[in-house]
């Protein structure tokens, strides 16, 4: 971890409004520490955690994920009804998922065409559409 990338993760925490205490800056660093988005579930940021030599336990990145997510920060695609994926891009696009690798990757925004969306039932709106395109080996 290098100072420019604690650097980046605190003003991460404190633009969303969330308070930098260490955990959440040694979890935010792991997600944006780089300047590059991710994809990672709770565990793989658990075991990315381990590997940095970070004592943060698997249910404090759970509660972090959903604090971040509460924030606007991160956004969260459910695969399948278990599994949740957080993505540090916030903005709508497309995703791949790689079912053999279990793997969640961003998929070409420019080639996605929706045409019609069907109409939201009386009373309620359409809150996101989230695309999540399953790709298995040929
Ligand atoms: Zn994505």
């Amino acid at each position: 971890m290098t100072p420019d990338s604690q650097q980046i993760a605190t003003e991460w925490l404190v633009d969303a409004g969330l308070r930098p205490t260490r955990q959440r800056v040694t979890l935010a660093e792991l997600l944006v520490g780089d300047g590059r988005h991710r994809h990672v579930t709770a565990e793989s940021l658990f075991e990315a955690s381990k590997t940095k030599g970070a004592s943060v336990s698997l249910a404090t990145v759970y509660n972090t994920l959903r604090a971040f997510c509460d924030a606007g920060v991160l956004q969260e695609i459910t695969v399948d009804g278990s599994k949740s994926y957080f993505d540090t891009n916030t903005h709508d696009h497309p995703h791949f998922y790689w079912e053999d690798e279990a793997r969640l990757s961003d998929a070409p925004s420019d080639q996605l065409v929706i045409q019609r969306l069907p109409d939201a039932p009386e009373g309620v709106e359409i809150a996101s559409v989230d695309v999540v395109i399953r790709l298995r080996k040929v």
